[in-house]
Parts: C-alpha cells; sequence; structure tokens
C-alpha cells in the first residue's frame, strides 16, 4: 500500500511552501522506506520553485540532502537494513545500461537520470523532494551515511558535498595546488573544507571580508574580496583551479584573469540568466572553461567516507519547517552561515 505523508512543497511557482500531504508508493522488491531525519536547503531547491530554471511541475515538494533511518525493506534488497543511518542526494533512479552509469557517472546518464523531486519516474510516477517526514527509494540509489558524521550534518554532503568534491578530485586538487573558491555558501564552505583536506593551498574569493575570519578556521589560506579591483591585479594568473559556486551572475573574464596558463575555471554554479565570456580569456593562457554536476553514486559514497575520515561537517543551522520560507530569502541574501537544515520532526 501507497502511504501518505507530511511534507513541505510549493503549491504554484513562486508561491512560498506550505505543508501538504503526500503519497510514497509501496515498497518494490528493491524499495527501501526511509524515515526522514533531516533535509537541507540548497539554492538549487529555491531556484527551482521560485522558476529560475524554467518552468517547473506543482505541487513540488523539494528536497535532496535527504538523511534519515530505514524502517522497512522490500523483499529483494541486499544492501541496506532496517536501523540503518542512510541518505539520499540529488536523483533516485538512472538507466544504468549507457556508458556514463556502467562508469559510475549516473548523474550525466544518457536516458537522462531520475531526479529526486520535479522529475518523473521512468514508471510515470512522479518524484517528490526530501522536506517529508518518510521517503521511499531504490536501494542502490540510498548511500550509506558513516557512524560518526551526526545525521543533521550528513544531509548537506548529499548535495553541497558532493557538488564540489567531484570537481576538486577530477581537477586534482591536492599538494602543490593553488585552488580559489569563489562564493562561500552551502556549495563554498564545503568546498574550502574539502579542498584543504585533499591538500590544496585554498583562497577564497567572496563579495566582502564578512566571512574571513570563517573562511580561515575552515581551512583556507587566504581570503580576498571580489569587490575589490585590487584583488584581480593582486591575484592575476594565480590558480591551477578555480571552483565557481556563486547562485548570481560573475565576471567570467575577471575570474578567468585569475587562472594559471593551462589552469581551469570550474563552473558548478547555476545562475537563472547565463554568464558571458570572451574566448581571449581563455586562449591567451590556454586556459579551460568548465562545468560539473553533482557526483556518481559510487563517488558520493567516497565523499562520504572521505568527510568521517577527515572529521569534515558542514556548518548547520537547524530549522523548523515553519521557518523555510524565511529561511529560502535569507540564502538568496547571502546571510546563511552556511547550510540550513530542516528538523523532518517539524514537518
Ligand atoms: P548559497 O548557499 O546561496 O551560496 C552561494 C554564495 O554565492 C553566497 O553565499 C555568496 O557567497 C555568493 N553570492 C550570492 N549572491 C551573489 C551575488 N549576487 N554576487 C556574487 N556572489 C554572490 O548557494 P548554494 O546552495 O551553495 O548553491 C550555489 C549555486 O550552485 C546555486 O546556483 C545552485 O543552484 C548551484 N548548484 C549546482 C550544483 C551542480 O551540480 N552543479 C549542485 C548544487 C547547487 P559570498 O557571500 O561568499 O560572496
Ligand atoms: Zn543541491
Amino acid at each position: 500500500m501507497a502511504t501518505t505523508v507530511s511534507a513541505w512543497g510549493a503549491p504554484a511557482g513562486k508561491a512560498p511552501l506550505e505543508k501538504m500531504q503526500i503519497e510514497r508508493r509501496e515498497l518494490g522488491e528493491h524499495d527501501i522506506y526511509i524515515d526522514v531525519k533531516y533535509a537541507g536547503i540548497c539554492h538549487s531547491d529555491i531556484h527551482t520553485v521560485r522558476d529560475e530554471w524554467g518552468p517547473a511541475n506543482y505541487p513540488l515538494v523539494p528536497g535532496h540532502e535527504i538523511a534519515g533511518v530505514v524502517s522497512a525493506v522490500g523483499n529483494g534488497v541486499t544492501l541496506h537494513q532496517v536501523g540503518d543511518l542512510v541518505g539520499v542526494g540529488c536523483f533516485v533512479d538512472s538507466c544504468r545500461e549507457c556508458a556514463a552509469c556502467r562508469e559510475g557517472d549516473q548523474q550525466y546518464c544518457e536516458k537522462g537520470m531520475v531526479g529526486t523531486y520535479n522529475a518523473t519516474h521512468y514508471s510515470g510516477e512522479v518524484a517528490q523532494g526530501g522536506y517529508a517526514q518518510g521517503h521511499v527509494v531504490d536501494e542502490n540509489y540510498a548511500l550509506k551515511i558513516p557512524a560518526s558524521l551526526p545525521l543533521d550534518k550528513a544531509a548537506p554532503l548529499l548535495c553541497a558535498g558532493i557538488t564540489v568534491y567531484s570537481p576538486l578530485k577530477h581537477w586534482n586538487a591536492g599538494p602543490g595546488k593553488r585552488v580559489a573558491v569563489v562564493g562561500m555558501g552551502g556549495l563554498g564552505h564545503m568546498a574550502v573544507k574539502i579542498a584543504a583536506a585533499m591538500g590544496a593551498d585554498v583562497t577564497v574569493l567572496s563579495q566582502s571580508l564578512s566571512k574571513l575570519e570563517d573562511g580561515l578556521r575552515f581551512g583556507a589560506k587566504e581570503f580576498y574580496a571580489t569587490s575589490d579591483p585590487e584583488t584581480f591585479t593582486t591575484l592575476a594568473g594565480s590558480f591551477d583551479m578555480i571552483i565557481n559556486t556563486v547562485a548570481a551572475n560573475i565576471d567570467i573574464n575577471a575570474t578567468l584573469s585569475l587562472v594559471k596558463r593551462n589552469g581551469s575555471l570550474v563552473l558548478v554554479g547555476a545562475p537563472e540568466n547565463p554568464d558571458t565570456y570572451s574566448a581571449f580569456s581563455l586562449i591567451g593562457g590556454r586556459k579551460s572553461l568548465a562545468g560539473s554536476m553533482i557526483g556518481g553514486i559510487e563517488e558520493t559514497q567516497e565523499m562520504l567516507d572521505f568527510c568521517a575520515e577527515h572529521n569534515i561537517t558542514p556548518e548547520i543551522e537547524v530549522i523548523s519547517a515553519e521557518s523555510i520560507n524565511e529561511a529560502y530569502d535569507r540564502v538568496v541574501a547571502s546571510d546563511v552561515r552556511y547550510r540550513f537544515v530542516i528538523d523532518a520532526a517539524t514537518i
């Protein structure tokens, strides 16, 4: 039997989120039922329900940073047991057959991965996200949360953590590499912590110096304000890799001027309107402009284990469901230190 659960979602585009009831499917052979304990608020949730990435489908329950406890399993489940601590990130299925899926890059599935919300399962079922008291997911798309990570702090790793871990690893952040992180919000502060743990020499490029002490505490060696034009002369040609996590448009050409010869500017921030750049900003130094989207299932597990091993957790503020709309406004105003996490008991 399908289960009805309490959730918080948007009834229509740009409308405030409100309490609603949604259905979770009956457990299939390979499904697990998760009692959701915490759900992080990602800026992508806000872009989606405010139709900034195009019209979404409503009613819509966001949430793709989900942490909880397994409370029931289907007959064929072998990967998880009742009582296990598990997480769900940005997708809940993929074709499992294409080259991307076979290589562990399920997020780039050629058939199209099934997003955790604002998406439709291959079966036709509407996928609703994690701002809910319960969730049903295929066992292959749930991650194991290491026991040393508190569940509330584990939640944001499922999107913010993996979205920066994957490109930092792909572009070889590590000893001897200078890495800059643009924007120190949910993703950005995790990028600082993870890149520092990988051994890279990390610099933060923030709008102002207001988060300087935090940045240094998270492991950055240097911290500069992008509002100060001096920053762009002091740091010209300095970085092997720059990861841009800003949710709004940035000056791509000015940022590329800080990249070393042969270095890369990697975009993970996904603003509503396209950024523009000049080819001259790239060809002068054989520079690369690249993008990256979350990470695959195996890599997400690797990231969780890495964070447990290096004792890395996000800085969070746990909120009740009633505060979601206020929290959204604070995220947009860059007034978040550094991730809001909803206590699912209040949903
Ligand atoms: P967030 O917590 O709001 O952080 C974004 C940071 O960008 C802010 O803290 C701020 O940092 C900076 N910023 C905000 N507005 C700015 C502006 N107008 N000009 C310059 N800087 C500004 O957001 P998030 O959850 O980390 O997400 C960041 C972006 O990544 C979003 O667009 C989100 O949709 C996207 N995202 C992409 C993926 C992917 O797979 N590629 C996954 C998740 C999220 P400072 O105050 O330090 O400047
Ligand atoms: Zn996200």
